[in-house]
């Protein structure tokens, strides 16, 4: 067989296709679709309230969607794909190996208070994931290196700054060894003068090619570390595009009047 036939078209890490939520009657997802390729990084922006963060955690089945699907590496997320074709809900068992692959790091670091740094981290993958212990120590270590704490592996959560806390929970979600990293607003419960170290590690996990999915308030590190900005109000992605295409020159009068109200 000659090269070209074998070659394979590289599936999207995320697919996600006319996804709707509602809580009671008010509809916060009204058919969203959303293409994420490996190794892209997605500025999810927007005003409040409009269906960002229930998007991402509709991504890692944090919340159950009411509607369309979502397939993250191949796999629908709370569903198996049947013999027969059908979608079959699966178990919270399941949603919980599904997960595990996908790294989460929220507005509020959400530390182990009672454990040192090193031990957050190393947590969930001996935990969950059954690996061993003096391997993923010495990653863990090795992350700590990488998000610039190499010298807190032994302090506890309440001796650290907001921003070294999150950094502690970026290392935590790398340590399960994610195909994908799902952010919060990371940056929206921070004291100003610490946004900038977080923003700077996740920058450099994007030069690195960590595929993400980010929600966030700073256009400016939108603007720096985006493959693609996707804007949203009500409920719907009013337009996408390149960060230049989205942030310089928004074509929707909403994109227009959100940036000017931020900028
Ligand atoms: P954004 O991230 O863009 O600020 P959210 O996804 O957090 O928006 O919220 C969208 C809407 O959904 C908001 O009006 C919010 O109040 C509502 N909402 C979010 N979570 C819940 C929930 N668990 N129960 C009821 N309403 C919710």
């Amino acid at each position: 067989m000659s090269e070209s036939n074998t070659l394979t078209v590289p599936r999207p890490m995320v697919h996600a296709e006319s996804v709707r939520k509602a809580f009671g009657s008010h509809e916060v997802l009204k058919g969203i679709d959303l293409t994420v390729q490996p190794r892209e990084v997605v500025c999810l922006i927007g005003p409040s309230g409009s269906g960002k963060t229930t998007l991402l955690r509709c991504m890692n089945r944090l919340e159950k969607f009411d509607s369309g699907r979502i397939c993250v590496d191949g796999d629908y997320v709370g569903y198996r794909l049947r013999d027969d074709g059908r979608l079959q809900e699966v178990a919270e068992s399941a949603i919980c190996k599904q997960r595990s692959s996908i790294g989460m790091v929220f507005q509020r670091f959400n530390l182990f208070p009672h454990m040192t740094a090193l031990e957050n981290i190393v947590k969930g993958p001996v935990g969950v994931l059954g690996r061993n212990r003096k391997e993923v120590t010495a990653e863990a270590r090795t992350l700590l290196e990488r998000v610039g704490l190499a010298d807190k592996a032994d302090a506890y959560p309440n001796s650290l700054s907001g921003g070294q806390q999150q950094r502690v929970a970026i290392a935590r979600a790398l340590c399960m060894r994610p195909k994908l990293m799902l952010f919060d607003e990371p940056t929206s419960a921070l004291d100003p003068e610490l946004v900038g170290e977080v923003l700077e590690v996740i920058h450099a996990l994007a030069d690195d090619g960590v595929t993400m999915v980010i929600v966030t308030h700073e256009i400016g590190f939108a603007r720096d570390v985006a493959d693609q900005v996707v804007f949203m109000d009500g409920g719907v992605v009013v337009e996408r595009g390149t960060p230049e295409e989205i942030l310089e020159h928004p074509q929707h009068v909403r994109t227009q009047r959100f940036l000017a109200s931020v900028l």
